[in-house]
């Protein structure tokens, strides 16, 4: 394996964070050539000092100038960047081969389709990107001969157990679906009559992973499972009624494909993001990844269970929206992520999260946008409706 030259986005978050600690167990075989942290910026410095990067990005001048200091302080070489831009320009060095995506949110997507148009390898984290321009970033990706390595933990199982040859047509390789799991969060068993009195802390706190908190609440309401049927739909070019979810609380099984003969085939493993880090960042080989061995004797019993769509409305607008297609899931993501911020700001409960996106996706859907401008504006709009929707819940 020769040595490969990463930019990590988002490298100060909990994709980051792991990204790294894979990283610095394999010396020999990656180099840091920049990283990016927006406005956590003491983290970020820690993270210069010990990978020392050519580059790093926060957020704005302001944050730029207090890493510059942090930076100083240790005697640090790395060059401070910052803003979108910037973003991009790291993402698009030609000295990169590859770069890791784990922006949070639709803020990850121009810089995730300028690594496609540069033809990296992409380390998709940022599932958003393909909420909001699933067409777009695919083929983007194609026409430049950008691969594109799914890290999310689902897709990554699912990438695990299709067939190395597996060309995105479902038919040819006996594939009859494609089964995602969903742990179902911190609520799948709390009575439906509480739901109103969640709150962000106890959203936050997910049963099996630690993730940032967006996602977090993205799980506990499961339209993360929602985001993520519209990410396996474009990644493995895979029609709605061709995906499944089941619940399994215990996040062993990380996802399935099930074939024509009976077959399900099945990946496993503790639930901890460096497997699917380690897998992608080590292709073809298998790497050291720091997780510990799956122990059978101390598993509970590996459980499934049918979603409820009553208590949990947001996957079934995400599905909605997918088959929706065109501009559908873009607002669905933008009003989720305005929901899912005043909600953990205290501003709505989290019963309205799923009442937000229902109204936006209700009235500001736009007909078949193709190009980044307009699903940039669209996102925008649908930003700014989403807020106005929580102004009248207020
Ligand atoms: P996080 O909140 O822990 O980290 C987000 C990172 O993005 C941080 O480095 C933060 O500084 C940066 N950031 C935030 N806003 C930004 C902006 N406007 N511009 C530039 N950078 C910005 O989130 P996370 O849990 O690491 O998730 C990152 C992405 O990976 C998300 O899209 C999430 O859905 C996806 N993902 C995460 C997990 C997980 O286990 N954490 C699993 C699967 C997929
Ligand atoms: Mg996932």
């Amino acid at each position: 394996m020769t040595t490969q030259i990463l930019t990590i986005l988002g490298s100060t978050g909990s994709i980051g964070a792991s990204t790294l600690d894979v990283v610095a167990r394999h010396p020999d075989k990656f180099r840091v050539f920049a990283l990016a942290g927006h406005k956590q910026v003491e983290k970020l410095a820690a993270q210069c000092v010990q990978f020392a990067p050519e580059y790093a990005v926060a957020a704005d001048g302001g944050y730029a100038a207090k890493l510059q200091n942090l930076l100083q302080a240790k005697g640090c070489k790395t060059q401070v960047l910052h803003g979108a831009q910037a973003l991009i320009d790291v993402a698009s060095d030609e000295q990169v081969s590859g770069v890791m995506c784990a922006i949070v949110g639709a803020a990850g997507l121009p810089s995730a389709l300028a690594a496609a148009q540069k033809g990296k390898t992409i380390y998709l984290a940022n599932k958003e990107t393909l909420v909001v321009s699933g067409a777009l970033f695919m083929e983007t990706a194609k026409a430049n001969g950008a691969t594109v390595l799914p890290i999310d933990s689902e897709h990554n199982a699912i990438f695990q157990v299709l067939p190395r040859d597996y060309q995105g047509r479902l038919n040819e390789h006996g594939i009859q679906s494609i089964i995602l799991t969903a742990s179902g969060g911190p609520f799948l068993e709390t009575d439906l009559a509480a739901f109103d009195s969640i709150t962000p802390a106890q959203a936050v706190k997910h049963p099996n992973w630690s993730m940032g908190q967006k996602i977090s609440v993205d799980s506990a309401s499961m339209m993360n499972k929602g985001l993520e049927l519209i990410e396996a739909h474009w990644l493995f070019n895979c029609p709605p009624d061709k995906l499944e979810v089941v619940i399994h609380p215990q996040s062993v099984i990380h996802s399935m494909v099930r074939y024509l003969d009976g077959s399900v085939l099945a990946q496993m493993g503790n639930p901890d993001m460096r497997t699917p880090i380690a897998y992608c960042l080590g292709l073809p080989e298998r790497i050291e990844s720091g997780v510990s061995a799956l122990d059978f004797g101390s598993l509970s019993a590996l459980t499934f269970k049918e979603p409820d769509s009553n208590r949990f409305p947001c996957l079934k607008l995400a599905y909605d929206a997918m088959r929706a297609g065109g501009a559908a899931p873009c607002v669905l993501n933008a009003a989720n992520e305005i929901a899912v911020a005043a909600f953990l700001d205290g501003k709505i409960r989290f019963t309205d999260i799923a009442k937000v996106v229902a109204d936006c996706l209700v009235h500001n859907v736009s007909d078949g946008l193709c190009d980044i401008e307009s699903l940039l504006a669209q996102d925008a709009y649908t930003r700014i409706q989403a807020q106005e929707c929580i102004d009248r819940l207020k």
